[in-house]
């Protein structure tokens, strides 16, 4: 089975939630299934080789399914894994970035001293909505003197138009929907 039929089988949407009018994708049984998750990991290097994505130092995972897929990412690339967490999860000194959701205001946080000045990241999630998550971690990226080489994302909600929050910042979805 390829892969995209794979995640077509086993990503799952569910309907209103966490909120009514939310349709939620599941990528929790593509990453059950053995297949799906070595699919998931050969699709994001296949997004970074077409994206141009080399030369990387770290991936950075946004909290909670980019730390999943972001880790197993750089685990296959031999390169360190950068966790961007929920405020208030991480302890010694971080840098922190406010973002708006579709109610309020939500704060991601990364711990200052883990990449050098200058050295090439990627960032991973599981969803590209309206792209304010992505925004804030490439601005957290940027303020610890990471360069933030792209965004890769398993799906891109295209009718969100995340892209257009992210100008300048290069984006490859393995799947938009
Ligand atoms: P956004 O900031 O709107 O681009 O939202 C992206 C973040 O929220 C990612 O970390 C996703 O995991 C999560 N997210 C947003 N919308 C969805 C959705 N429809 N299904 C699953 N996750 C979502």
């Amino acid at each position: 089975m390829s892969f995209d039929e794979l995640l077509h089988r086993r990503m799952r949407t569910i309907d209103n939630w966490p909120m009514q009018g939310v349709q939620f994708r599941d990528i929790m049984p593509l990453l059950a299934d053995p297949e799906g998750l070595r699919g998931c990991v050969s699709a994001m290097r296949g997004c970074m080789a077409l994206a141009g994505f080399d030369d990387i130092h770290a991936v950075a995972g946004i909290e909670a399914r980019g730390f999943i897929i972001g880790s197993a990412l750089a685990h296959d690339l031999g390169v360190g894994f950068v966790a961007i967490r929920k405020a208030g999860k991480l302890p010694g000194e971080v840098v922190a970035q406010a973002y708006e959701l579709e109610y309020g205001t939500a704060t991601l946080e990364v711990q200052k001293d883990l990449v050098q000045v200058g050295a090439r990241v990627v960032l991973v999630d599981d969803v590209l909505a309206t792209g304010g998550t992505a925004r804030a971690a490439a601005a957290l990226l940027d303020a610890v003197g990471a360069q933030v080489v792209g965004l890769i994302t398993l799906l891109e909600l295209a009718a969100l138009n995340g892209r257009d929050r992210l100008e300048g910042l290069p984006i490859e979805s393995v799947r938009q929907i």
